[in-house]
């Protein structure tokens, strides 16, 4: 399988007139509550294209619903361990104008074990890859098992922070990352520039860059391979990038090649962009054949 130690969050989205002001208190139009989290979203692209994933994480041992909503999903659930700390969860308002206000607590996400981490991992050695975001605890540690035991390790280091620099990135299988991360991760602004700082400090990287409603791009062994975007209306961006994540590296691990890969990632991430939500706006791979016919 793929082994995806990620974030679990539940999101409750609150509709509000303006974003609250200091000192007021201000009631919400509506409340909606669902799954979320870079980790989670990623396990349950992984699954929709047709991937085995097992998902490591924690969430309160009030929030069964989670797992349960994830196993339904197609994700392997064992090895996540219910906490009596809070599941991590995201307090969003969403404004008149459609813009968000966003308070996230890491909470469970933030106190996995090194136990847990490294029995899992020696467990899986014969795991496809390790897959990992940026929003759990013992990032570092997972990142080196991993790498110890011989499994390709593939970083999406969102959000992206100063001490993702820090990681030794060369020894990566696969990084994938947004421009805003590659932006921030090279210090480099011009996307000539970020790919060529990124293929010149991870020569054995694969190397794979999203440019939103431009597609993607990735980079490997002195080749550079294009996706544009399919064209189509955005309705809500939110869990594009890791419905793009996790349909690529479900084609990678299936053997298909980087191309196909790509653009089967961009497929499925430009239908993601055509609905509301996160989970729920994640395609399966029958949306997608019927989306080319
Ligand atoms: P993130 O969601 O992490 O900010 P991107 O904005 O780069 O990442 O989006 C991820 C992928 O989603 C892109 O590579 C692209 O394939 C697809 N995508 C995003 N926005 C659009 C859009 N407006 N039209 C078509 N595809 C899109």
């Amino acid at each position: 399988p793929i082994i995806n130690i990620g974030s679990i969050n539940i999101d409750y989205v609150y509709r509000v007139p303006h974003f609250v002001q200091p000192g007021e208190t201000l009631a919400s139009q509506t409340l909606s509550k669902g799954l979320g989290g870079k980790g989670a979203n990623q396990s349950v692209a992984i699954a929709a294209a047709g991937g085995h994933v097992q998902h490591v994480g924690q969430v309160h041992q009030s929030d069964v619903w989670a797992v349960e909503q994830l196993t339904a999903a197609g994700v392997g659930t064992d090895a996540i361990q219910l906490s009596s700390e809070a599941s991590g969860h995201a307090i969003i308002q969403v404004d008149d104008a459609g813009e968000n206000a966003i308070v996230l607590h890491g909470g469970a996400n933030q106190t996995l074990k090194p136990d847990t981490v490294s029995s899992v991992l020696t467990q899986h050695s014969e795991a496809a890859c390790l897959l990992l975001q940026n929003e759990c605890n013992l990032l570092a540690d997972s990142f080196a098992i991993a790498h110890e035991l011989g499994v390709a390790v593939v970083l999406n280091p969102a959000p992206m922070t100063q001490d993702i620099i820090d990681l030794p990135l060369h020894l990566l299988d696969t990084l994938i990352v947004n421009q805003g991360e590659a932006q921030g991760l090279t210090g480099e602004i011009a996307i000539d520039d970020v790919v060529r700082t990124l293929r010149d400090r991870l020569p054995n990287t694969r190397l794979v860059i999203t440019l939103g409603a431009q597609g993607a791009l990735l980079a490997h062994s002195g080749k550079i391979l294009e996706c544009a975007a399919e064209h189509v209306t955005a309705v809500d961006t939110t869990g594009a990038g890791d419905t793009f994540v996790g349909y690529f590296l479900a084609g990678v691990v299936a053997g298909l090649s980087d191309q196909d890969s790509l653009a089967r990632a961009c497929l499925a991430s430009a239908i993601a962009v055509t609905r509301s939500g996160a989970i729920s706006s994640i395609p399966t791979l029958d949306e997608l054949s019927r989306y080319k016919n």
